[in-house]
């Protein structure tokens, strides 16, 4: 299995890159920010769990969403490999990752961080607002998503550096050429 972690702040790009990395590589897109909307939509008692927090733009707990990421990957036993998009957030997430692949004796292949600076971010994500209506791109919650980013998440990146796993791509400019960029990353592999 060819496995990536496209890494980045909210409104950096990692949606729409995926899908357009899963119609190139044939892989399947895990994104753990539409399988939460997924349950919050149905009802289901994992989305009745994490609603609020969700909603006010706090991370769901580790084992919450670990557990919801195994059970996703589980449901596609023969795929070349994944995209993860929006995990690992947490340190604890990456390891619990690590340790669930190398179980199937696999790993992760490389990480892809979308660099975007703040008003950037800001800016994209007060436009997708108004697109969606998503509550958590309102800019309160917005403010506390990126806060939990910058305290919380950002830990990811040295714990791939260390591992020598990690490579940064500019995500600001046009969609396309961004995508040639992490496609000349994947293509590495
Ligand atoms: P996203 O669509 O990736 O921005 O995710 C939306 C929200 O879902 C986040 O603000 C978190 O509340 C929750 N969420 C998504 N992925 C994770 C994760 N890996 N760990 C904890 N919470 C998550």
């Amino acid at each position: 299995m060819l496995n990536f972690v496209l890494f980045g702040p909210p409104g950096a790009g990692k949606g729409t890159q995926s899908q357009k990395l899963i119609d190139q590589y044939q892989l399947i897109h895990i994104s753990t920010g539409d399988l939460f909307r997924a349950h919050i939509k149905n009802q289901s008692p994992l989305g009745q769990r994490v609603s609020e927090l969700i909603a006010d733009g706090q991370l769901v707990p580790d084992e919450i969403t670990i557990a919801m990421l195994e059970e996703e990957v589980d449901k596609n036993p023969g795929a070349k490999g994944f995209i993860f998009d929006g995990f690992p957030r947490t340190v604890p997430q990456a390891a619990a990752l690590d340790e669930f692949l190398e179980s199937k004796g696999s790993s992760i292949a490389g990480v892809i961080a979308l660099d975007v600076d703040q008003e950037e971010l800001t800016k994209r994500i007060a436009q997708r607002q108004l697109e969606t209506g998503r509550v958590d791109d309102q800019a309160d919650k917005l403010q506390k998503r990126i806060d939990e980013y910058f305290s919380k998440t950002i830990h990811v990146l040295p714990y791939y550096e260390a591992q020598n796993k990690l490579s940064k791509v500019n995500g600001i400019g046009k969609i396309d050429d961004i995508f040639a960029e992490l496609c000349a990353v994947v293509d590495k592999y």
